[in-house]
């Protein structure tokens, strides 16, 4: 099948988004074609460098590039300032110039890292990104954003940095755990609730080959994601206002995260549950009706994601929801969805109503599902 490309319309920051079985060993081809610097910086992690780096590290050796490989541990803690001092240490001492460009290899962690790298160096090297997760190829690999963590907030620290390419390559999905996988696939759900009818039903209709993996069918629904993500990027660069729509499930799904140390739950598991939480207030204000509620639920277990949860008093989620940086001055927005594929921000949230919804998931446990 021909890889497609989806193009970022941000003016001079444009940039493609290549999605197809095999993109990945095109980046040194497609580099050359740019025009870039012949300097590049391969960021990555070990387990990923081992699945992923032959293919890529050939592909720029063959098209002419010099490489430096850069190891940064794997998961969040690569997200740490000490980490991207090292990084740019590994920079200065191979020669990385204002011509030279940072390739990041790896899932929403290296991107993040390797993008903040990017957009501090020297005060903005080219960024080109590789995700190999699912939620990095759908959602975190495109727009520009990045950050690393401070002690007290994950990603409180970072930039507007856009990336000159990103190649999205399902078939490095092939080796993420089922765990992770299930867990990106809460963020397609997502687009599909608050931005397209039509995806969330073509999701719904093929459950079964995307639990799967099969490869044309990943080509399809990531790169509709991606598309669905490019126009919001499009419209809303900075995520002034547009762009939360996003945080669908997110308010409630980062508050359970950070109120459980983020040990207990996946971030898609964290996000399933929020947008079980928000599909109910949503119901509860009479701005969605039963049904609606029912499709989300229905579609996230059968992805096998958590919609019921036990073990965290809702007064705890209210203290991490009042703590969000998404707050403004002290409100807290909340992306609701009216109907499938439609999206209308709500402020001021009664918090009891918040604290009945929860509670309301707290005692339900539909057939089937385990409880995390
Ligand atoms: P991750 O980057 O932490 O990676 C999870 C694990 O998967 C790692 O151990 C990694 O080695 C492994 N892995 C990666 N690709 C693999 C593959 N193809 N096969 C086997 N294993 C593989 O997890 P993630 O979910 O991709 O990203 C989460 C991060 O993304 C968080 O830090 C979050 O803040 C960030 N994020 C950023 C944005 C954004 O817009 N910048 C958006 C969403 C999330």
């Amino acid at each position: 099948m021909a890889m497609a490309e989806i193009t970022v319309n941000l003016g001079s920051r444009s940039y493609p988004i290549v999605v197809g079985a095999g993109s990945l060993a095109t980046v040194g081809e497609r580099l050359r074609a740019m025009s870039l610097g012949a300097r590049v910086g391969l960021v990555s992690d070990r387990s990923v460098m081992g699945l992923c780096g032959p293919g890529v590290t050939a592909s720029l050796a063959s098209a002419g590039f010099a490489m430096a490989e850069i190891i940064v541990p794997e998961g969040e803690s690569a997200k740490t300032l000490a980490v991207a001092e090292r990084c740019w240490e590994t920079c200065l001492s191979t020669g990385l110039d204002r011509t030279s460009t940072l390739v990041a290899l790896g899932g929403g962690a290296v991107g993040d890292l390797a993008g903040f790298v990017a957009a501090t160096y020297m005060r903005g090297i080219h960024l080109v990104q590789l995700p190999t997760t699912l939620l990095a190829q759908v959602d975190a690999a495109i727009g520009g954003k990045n950050a690393i963590d401070h002690a007290r907030a994950k990603n409180l620290i970072g930039t507007f940095h856009q990336p000159r390419l990103v190649l999205v390559d399902p078939r490095a999905l092939i080796t993420l755990s089922e765990r992770e996988f299930r867990s990106g696939l809460a963020e397609v759900v997502k687009h599909g609730v608050v931005l397209d009818a039509e995806y969330f039903g073509d999701i719904e209709a093929h459950v079964t080959e995307i639990l799967s993996r099969d490869i044309p069918t990943l080509e399809r629904v990531i790169g509709d994601s991606c598309r669905l993500k490019a126009r919001i990027v499009e419209a809303d660069e900075t995520e002034s206002e547009l762009r939360a729509v996003l945080n669908y499930g997110h308010t409630v799904g980062h508050a359970l995260e950070a109120a459980t140390g983020y040990a207990r739950w996946a971030h898609g598991e964290a996000v399933a549950l929020g947008i079980a939480v928000a599909a109910r207030i949503a119901e509860r204000l009479g701005l969605a009706d039963p049904e609606t509620t029912r499709r989300q639920i229905r579609l996230l277990e059968a992805f096998g994601l958590p919609v019921t949860f036990s073990g965290v008093e809702p007064s705890l989620i209210l203290e991490a929801i009042g703590r969000d940086k998404k707050s403004r001055e002290g409100h807290v927005p909340f992306v609701l969805a009216p109907r499938i594929g439609t999206h209308r921000l709500v402020f001021d949230i009664p918090e009891e109503l918040v604290v009945e919804v929860i509670r309301k998931i707290q005692v339900e446990v539909p057939a089937g599902v385990p409880r995390r």
